[in-house]
């Protein structure tokens, strides 16, 4: 027994409606999946597209899980079934992996019934791929359901997503995330966590973590020991840039989120939207010492760096301009 409404709580009115489009056979040509990270849109896209491709759904258009459909796209082989994503994070969907699918979507599908796609994220469409795929759009093949994910709807072209139905996931309210969290074994369900994740179940859970926890602790530190010049930038550079790649990111993130709140609690000394609000002691000393004209270049500056988080630039360099920069922003007199 499969049982996506247990493990996807704040998915199921979302899927309920997707149920409607099989059960009323209004299903999309092309459905555009969008809400923050972490809410687990591709998982929904999985239940949807399982679906469709079901031999012997029930009546509530859910997958049986044992017919041979079933077990093919649970063994990742249904030939009916594709995903496309980028080779590697960050990286783009090329136009000849669009071209690729197109020929294939061209030929008879392998069974009788639907046809499922999966662009993920469609936002990594690059320029070419997308005009390929806009091609394509203007004259669909029978029988074939695209579903297009994405954090980021505006970055794809407008051509694109005015073809496409839409499906908005919001967040989970604060109890469901906190029962769905004690559920999943996360660990702290801590008022800081909810408010980083902004109501993420994935990325609370993620960031609940205790090992997370405590190099976002470590850093935290590390950062503030850097900015009374008590350790050197180059040598945190040193250290930072060997945390793998979702450490990094997690990071960054953090990085961003503290000087963000520096800038909430320079305007509002009493701030109670703080995303750190377990580091609001130390965060508004800091923001006394600075200059909010020099710390939003600084969060600014943050802001461009997440974006070359997956280019081959170099990371030491990237994290020393961080470090070197809040070296300068706290030593000025
Ligand atoms: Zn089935």
């Amino acid at each position: 027994m499969h049982d996506f409404q247990q493990t996807w709580p704040w998915l199921h009115s979302d899927w309920l409606q997707l149920a409607k489009t099989i059960t009323q056979q209004r299903i999309p040509q092309a459905l555009l999946i969008t809400g923050n990270k972490g809410l687990g849109k591709f998982a929904l896209a999985q239940q949807f597209a399982q679906s469709l491709l079901c031999f012997t759904r029930d009546s509530a258009a859910d997958y049986c899980g044992q017919c041979q459909s079933c077990r093919l796209f649970q063994a990742e082989t249904h030939p009916d079934y594709k995903i496309i994503e980028p080779e590697q994070a960050g990286k783009s969907i090329t136009v000849a992996m669009i071209r690729e699918l197109t020929t294939q979507l061209s030929l008879k599908p392998q069974f009788e019934s639907q046809r499922v796609v999966v662009i993920n994220p469609a936002d990594s469409l690059n320029n070419a791929a997308a005009n390929a795929f806009l091609k394509y759009l203007e004259e669909p093949t029978e029988r074939t359901t695209l579903l297009l994910i994405t954090e980021k709807p505006t970055k794809l072209p407008a051509t694109i997503r005015s073809r496409c139905q839409k499906l908005l996931i919001s967040c989970p309210g604060e109890s469901v995330l906190k029962a769905w969290l004690e559920q999943h074994n996360a660990g702290e369900s801590s008022e800081t966590v909810m408010r980083l994740s902004q109501g993420s179940p994935l990325l609370a859970k993620q960031l609940s973590d205790r090992a997370i926890l405590a190099l976002r602790a470590q850093c935290f530190s590390d950062w503030v020991s850097v900015g009374c010049a008590k350790t050197s930038a180059n040598e945190l550079a040193g250290q930072w840039y060997k945390l793998d790649r979702d450490e990094l990111a997690f990071l960054l993130f953090w990085l961003t989120s503290w000087v963000m709140d520096m800038i909430t609690l320079a305007h509002h000394r009493q701030a109670l939207n703080v995303y750190n609000p377990d580091l609001i002691e130390d965060l508004q000393e800091l923001t006394e010492k600075l200059d909010l004209k020099s710390l939003y270049k600084y969060y600014d500056f943050l802001l461009r760096s997440q974006k070359t988080l997956d280019t081959p630039l170099n990371k030491q360099l990237m994290w020393e301009e961080i470090l070197i920069k809040w070296t300068i922003l706290n030593n000025r007199e």
